[in-house]
């Protein structure tokens, strides 16, 4: 190593350690870093950005969901017979709406009693 070499080390040493100490004291390193390397850049959590989307869509076929079935099963009314004993069938003709290759098929209510069909 030559002496220039080992000069120009010793520049940077001491450099280094102004900076050190620039940035010990400075109130707020980071906003006003004069070197871009000394400070450690804020890094944005992924976490957030990753997790929020996914959650509104479970949220919302959770609502599509809870929109198909009827609030209080078997509180149907048979207008042929009175009975509230229901069968439940899904109909395959009739498509309500597709989400991601999921089909979800209308709902036929077929009265146990009688055979009447809702
Ligand atoms: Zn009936």
């Amino acid at each position: 190593m030559s002496e220039f070499e080992q000069k120009v080390l010793k520049l940077l040493e001491d450099i280094n350690g102004k900076l050190d100490k620039l940035l010990k004291t400075e109130p707020a390193p980071i906003s006003s870093a004069p070197t871009p390397s000394a400070a450690p850049s804020p890094v944005p959590s992924p976490a957030v950005t990753t997790v929020k989307p996914s959650a509104i869509v479970e949220r919302q076929e959770e609502a599509a969901r809870m929109e198909e079935k009827p609030p209080v099963e078997g509180r149907r009314v048979c207008p042929e017979c009175g009975g509230t004993a229901f069968a439940t069938h899904e109909d395959r003709n009739q498509v309500l709406h597709q989400m991601g290759g999921v089909k979800i098929y209308a709902k036929r209510y077929v009265c146990k009693k009688c055979g009447w069909e809702a």
